[in-house]
Parts: structure tokens; C-alpha cells; sequence
């Protein structure tokens, strides 16, 4: 991934960005460009306790923010993550509303906390799904990825997620349900102002930002106050013959639930990463006989390593590389490995991890240039979340170094690379009460 392949890719996004933007048709774009109707973002003077909830593809997080106005910030937060049980995941949007209300129950049972003068308490949830607001037809959630859900024909999932909460009998009202990268992007206007895209690297990823109103088409519906939309890209999704796919990444798609699905995901996601380097030394044990004579069993079991075993073995500075040894041992039975060996294993590791996080950097220089921010002097925070960014220390470390070397010299200092933790449970949250903060 040279500098210019690295921009070829941000040129495609911006196409992308665009035809999106323009239409919601088929075939148009490979990106959705759903807009997201916020009417409001946080000022950082909120005070007092706001609740969110966010649904991801494997836990559920039920989050209590008190925040202290401009001066103290988050005064304290609390957190507890269930597990999505894995028959919910195929049952229906009624039983799995009414888990998401239990879950919060549990959570101001253990806190013992009560209701505001009788009033109910107002919650934001955000699912890590497509959620669709339609003028017409209300809210709605497109579950995917594992998740085959059978929803109620034409039901509005806010009304849905509200009726689980009164059967629960908590005296708790659902505010607002969006995405998780736009509770990101509110959580990360809270934080900082000049924040306009929200990008999350976790299992999957995903991006949202701000996007003037009059350079969305598509969008017929009312006019925000502060002008601008809130764009979920859906970015991975993204699809550009400027893609650097090889060899292995077509077996992976091909073999995947979903092929020819989700590409630009399924080269950049934790999800993948270990994938894609067994793999490769797959195809080195069978053509070099890297590992010995015969092919080791486990390298041909998918999904046998994983992202962070891919970590470890990058990242280790022993001088005998004991890490890679023992990884190599534990995941993938292949024993007895010398140093030569475990240096090349470390050097594929090196390639994918790369090749991902600049891949990713493209995609962020994308956005800021669709935005017209990548040679201003104006500062411009992108606030990336989820666990691929926040425990790969290289990732992040390339991923930073492929938007420099994209923007070069002052113009890079100007764009500011944040992780706060659990920034989407404070956006969330916070979009609980929507029109009480105006941007
Ligand atoms: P989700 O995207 O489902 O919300 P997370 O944001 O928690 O999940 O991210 C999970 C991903 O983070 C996993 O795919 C995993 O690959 C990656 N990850 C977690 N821990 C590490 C680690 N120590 N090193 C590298 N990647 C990690």
C-alpha cells in the first residue's frame, strides 16, 4: 500500500461517498450513506445522569454517565456487558427487546438507583446493525451478520424496544435508537467540538460523520438546525478495483457466509486479520514446507488464529521470539519452530496488519477530503473506537503513520486522531435527550 495506492483508495471513497450521497438506489454506490436525523449534539455543559445502552454483535453494554458540565466532564461512569445469548441471535426482535429490557433492569437493580420525582428515566440505545429512520415507516433495524431476525411486519423497533420496557415494568422510556458509529460520533462531539468523523475498528468496522445538508441529495426530509446531516457510511461495505485483494482474500470471501459481501471489511476487521495470515502460511507450509514435510493439521482449520494471537506474535520483542513460538503452538499445533521460522511468520503477520491500517487511513483521508479538511489549517478530530484500534498497539501505530504520510507535514497536524473510552455509551447516552443541547 504505497502513498498513491493509498490514494487511489481515499479518490474511490470520495466517489462512493458521493453516489451514496446522491441516491439511495441499488447499484449506484457499494456505500448505504444512511442518514441519521439528529436534531441536536451535545455543548460538554451537560449535567446529570444520562443511561445508553449499546447493542453490539456479541455483548451488550448498559452504561450510567454523570457528567459535570464543561469543567469536570464524566464525572463518574458505570458499566456492565452481558453476552447476546446465541438463540436470540435467531429469534425474533420482540424476545430480544425484551432481553436488552431485563438487561437494564439487572443494571438499576445492582445500582440501586432511583427514579427523578416519578419521571421516567430517558435512555439512548445504539445497535452495531443498520438502523434505518424512514419519515413514513418509523425506525428500523436490518440485522445482519449472523443475526436473522424475525421482526414484526411494519412495527417501529423505538415503539417495540418501548413496549419491552413497560412489560418489564421499569420506569425507563427509550429515547432515541441509532447506530453505534453515530452514538460514536455524538459521544466524540461531546469530547471535542471540532470532531466530525467517527470510525470503529472492532470485530467489524464502520464510519460516520458530518456532512453539509446540501451535499446529500438524496435526503428529502426536515432541515437540522445546525445544518448538517449525520452520515453511518456503512463503509464496510466499500467496494473499488483499487482494493488491494490478493489471492487470500478471495478464498476467505469466497468461503464466507456472504461472498462478494462487505470486502472492504473483510480486509481491515479484527474479525479477519488472523484469517488472512493463516492463510498465508498456509499456502508457505504447502509450497516452502515452512513447518516440516507435512502441513500442519490446525493450519487448515478457518478462523483457528486469531486477531490477537496475530497481535501477540507481532508484537513480540523477546530475542528468541518465544511469543510466536507459543502461539504458534497453542493455536495452530505446529511445534518445534526455529528462529528463522518464527521471524518469517512475524513478518506476514507484519504485511496483513499493515496493509489493513493503511487501508483504513485511506479511508479516513477519504472522508476529510469529501469534507474539504485534508490541506486546511482547521483542526478536524476523528474519533476511532472499538478493540482492534484500542489493543493492536502497531495497528495503531501504522494507521497514524499512513494518514501523515497521505496529508504530509502541517496539513497532518491539523487532523487529530482520538480514542476516548466508551465514547459511543457517553453519545448514546447523551442521545437520550435530544433537544435539550443545540449545536
Ligand atoms: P465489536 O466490534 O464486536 O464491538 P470490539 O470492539 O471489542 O468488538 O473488538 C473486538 C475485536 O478486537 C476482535 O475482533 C479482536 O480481533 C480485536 N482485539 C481484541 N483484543 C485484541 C488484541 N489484544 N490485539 C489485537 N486485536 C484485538
Amino acid at each position: 500500500m504505497p502513498v498513491s495506492k493509498m490514494w487511489d483508495v481515499a479518490d474511490a471513497m470520495v466517489a462512493e461517498m458521493r453516489a451514496g450521497l446522491f441516491s439511495n438506489e441499488s447499484g449506484v454506490s457499494s456505500l448505504r450513506m444512511l442518514v441519521s436525523p439528529i436534531d441536536s449534539f451535545p455543548t460538554g455543559n451537560e449535567e446529570g445522569t444520562f443511561y445508553g445502552v449499546e447493542m453490539g454483535r456479541t455483548k451488550v453494554c448498559v452504561f450510567r454517565a454523570q457528567l459535570a458540565g464543561k469543567e469536570l466532564g464524566v464525572a463518574k461512569k458505570e458499566l456492565m456487558e452481558v453476552p447476546v445469548p446465541i438463540n436470540l441471535m435467531v429469534g425474533t426482535s420482540e424476545e430480544l427487546y425484551h432481553y436488552l429490557a431485563a438487561q437494564l433492569v439487572k443494571f438499576i437493580a445492582s445500582s440501586g438507583s432511583t427514579s427523578v420525582l416519578g419521571k421516567p428515566k430517558e435512555v439512548g440505545v445504539a445497535f452495531s446493525f443498520p438502523v434505518i429512520h424512514s419519515a413514513t415507516e418509523g425506525i428500523h433495524v436490518e440485522w445482519n451478520k449472523g443475526f436473522s431476525i424475525k421482526e414484526s411486519a411494519g412495527r417501529d423497533a423505538l415503539t417495540m424496544l418501548n413496549e419491552a420496557m413497560v412489560k418489564h415494568g421499569v420506569d425507563m422510556h427509550i429515547a432515541s435508537l441509532v447506530n453505534n458509529t453515530v452514538g460514536t460520533l455524538v459521544g466524540g462531539r461531546y469530547c471535542s467540538h471540532e470532531t466530525v468523523a467517527a470510525i470503529i475498528l472492532g470485530n467489524g468496522t464502520n464510519a460516520a460523520y458530518l456532512e453539509p445538508l446540501e451535499s446529500v441529495p438524496k435526503w428529502h426530509g426536515s432541515r437540522p438546525p445546525h445544518g448538517q446531516l449525520v452520515i453511518n457510511m456503512e463503509w464496510g461495505d466499500f467496494l473499488s478495483s483499487h482494493l488491494p485483494v490478493t489471492e487470500f482474500d478471495s478464498q476467505l470471501d469466497n468461503e464466507s457466509p456472504r461472498p462478494g459481501e462487505q470486502i472492504f471489511e473483510k480486509l481491515i476487521s479484527g474479525m479477519y486479520l488472523g484469517d488472512i495470515v493463516r492463510r498465508v502460511l498456509l499456502k508457505l507450509a504447502e509450497e516452502t514446507a515452512l513447518f516440516g514435510d507435512s502441513v500442519p493439521l490446525k493450519l487448515r482449520i478457518p478462523f483457528a488464529l486469531r486477531t490477537p494471537d496475530v497481535a501477540s506474535m507481532h508484537q513480540d520483542t523477546s530475542s528468541n521470539l518465544r511469543v510466536v513460538a507459543e502461539k504458534l503452538d497453542k493455536a495452530l499445533g505446529i511445534h518445534d519452530t526455529t528462529r528463522t521460522m518464527r521471524k518469517l511468520v512475524v513478518e506476514v503477520c507484519d504485511a496483513v496488519t499493515k496493509r489493513a491500517a493503511r487501508l483504513a487511513g485511506a479511508g479516513i483521508v477519504g472522508i476529510l477530503k469529501k469534507l474539504g479538511r485534508d490541506g486546511t489549517d482547521k483542526k478536524a478530530v476523528v474519533v476511532v473506537e472499538g478493540g482492534l484500534y484500542e489493543h493492536y498497539r502497531l495497528f495503531r501505530t501504522y494507521l497514524h503513520s499512513s494518514i501523515k504520510e497521505m496529508l504530509q507535514g502541517k496539513f497532518s497536524d491539523n487532523v487529530v486522531i482520538e480514542h476516548w473510552p466508551d465514547v459511543c455509551g457517553v453519545g448514546s447516552a447523551l442521545l437520550s435527550v435530544p433537544s435539550s443541547h443545540v449545536c
